[in-house]
């Protein structure tokens, strides 16, 4: 986005412009940041064999899972319902890569129908698995390597309490298990859920998960997760991806040098593919002055974007409709019947009702956490693309609130 002539632009198409054409509240899109996201990626990584799984559920619209097809992501989906529109897209199903937490078997059987690959997290599932497929379908396992990122709790990854993956400690069961049963494991997987700011720290739960790995002869991959952190606030800090890779890269080449075979270096970012390609745009109902404060009161709420509520998010705000004004301090809230707070105190150029803010950086987790709570509509989506805007997702009617409801006529 670029301030153009007084006016908020994405690759060359207005904000203000997109209001009047679609309505409020709206999410845009756009693919060039996209694109460059993951370019930047592959490039940083180019020494090695590496595959980047999209991880559709920050924001899973179709087109989007498409656009990262066609740019030769595969797709990485938590759910069998995410692999269905994976495959809707136009992943072939070996590109996609299935990694659920605490699913059914069932779950996971409709996924090996599917044909896609299958991660499996617990050793319950990896027993049943094991004595039902043998060595007919392949596995990843996904590992927790238990490292403490600098004794910070928030970006301490795979810690001892969490319910995800496979613990270290136990690869001598997991052995035992894939040996009784046959088992074929070709990927190795961690997601530590991390900011990864420290790349020296996130190099430590690489170098578990390569010991772990020289355990497993029939690897084709490893999968190092994600957790790439993106810049929030204006000047914070972002995970350095080209030194990342650089580190990575000389790193995984001894490996597979030692263990004999050129193995693939995976990886499934969500939140640093989209998160900056994506705007969240609203407009302002109120200007409610109260003994204290001055509240800006929008057409949307955390029906349509939680993150700052559900996760003390910052996202930036800016007035689209008076870019250049006067700087005043405005607390942002919702129009649900909870304190939905968007920011508090921000400086944003001078609100007047009806003036349209964006929020920036709500590409991930933002249109994919949102619900129909107060029986909202949730908003529609607009694709930016080589300069032209595309509706990718109608806004909800009234029809899309009953279409399931079973009215009870001859009872109530
Ligand atoms: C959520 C998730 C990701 C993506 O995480 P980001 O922080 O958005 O990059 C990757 N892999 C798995 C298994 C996930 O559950």
């Amino acid at each position: 986005m670029e301030l153009l002539n007084n006016q908020y632009v994405i690759d060359g198409v207005p904000l203000q412009d997109l209001i009047e054409k679609y309505d409020s509240p709206l999410y845009v899109y756009e693919t060039a940041k996209m694109e460059k996201q993951y370019k930047q990626l592959v490039n940083s990584f180019k020494s090695s064999r590496v595959k980047v799984y999209y991880a559709c559920k920050a924001l899973s619209n179709i087109n989007v899972m498409r656009f990262f097809c066609k740019l030769g992501a595969g797709l990485d989906a938590v759910s069998i319902q995410e692999v269905m529109l994976g495959l809707e897209a136009g992943y072939e199903p070996a590109d996609i890569i299935y990694t659920p937490n605490c699913v059914s078997l069932e779950e996971i059987n409709l996924a090996v129908k599917k044909g896609v690959r299958i991660n499996i997290d617990n050793i319950s599932i990896l027993e049943q698995f094991g004595h039902e497929h043998g060595n007919n379908v392949p596995v990843w396992i996904r590992i927790n390597p238990h490292i403490m990122a600098g004794g910070h709790q928030k970006i301490s990854t795979g810690h001892i309490d969490s319910k995800f993956g496979i613990s270290i400690y136990q690869m001598p069961h997991v052995q035992r298990v894939i040996e009784t049963n046959n088992m074929l494991v070709e990927g190795l997987h961690m997601h530590t859920g991390s900011d990864i700011l420290d790349v020296e720290v996130f190099m430590q739960g690489i170098e578990i998960l390569l010991d772990t790995a020289k355990g497993f002869p029939d690897l084709e991959c490893i999968d190092i997760g994600s957790g790439f952190k993106v810049a929030y606030r204006e000047g914070d800090n972002y995970t350095d991806i080209e030194a990342f890779g650089h580190s990575l890269s000389e790193r995984f080449k001894d490996f597979c040098t030692d263990y004999g075979k050129d193995l693939i270096l995976a990886f499934e970012p969500g939140k640093f593919l989209v998160s900056e390609a994506g705007y969240f745009l609203a407009k302002v109902n109120v200007v409610k002055q109260t003994t204290s404060t001055m509240f800006a009161g929008l057409d949307t709420g955390m029906n349509h974007f939680i993150r700052p509520m559900f996760y003390d998010a910052y996202h930036q705000i800016l007035n689209v409709s008076n870019p250049s004004g006067k700087l005043r301090i405005y607390t942002v809230v919702g129009y649900i019947c909870e304190t939905d707070t968007f920011g508090w105190n921000r400086k944003i150029s001078e609100i007047s009702e009806g003036d349209v803010l964006v929020f920036k950086n709500t590409g991930a987790y933002c249109f994919s956490m949102s619900s129909n709570y107060n029986s909202r509509y949730r908003p529609a989506e607009v694709l930016i693309h080589n300069k032209k805007d595309y509706l990718i997702r109608k806004r909800e009617n009234i029809e899309d609130l009953t279409r399931n409801q079973v009215i009870l006529d001859n009872v109530l």
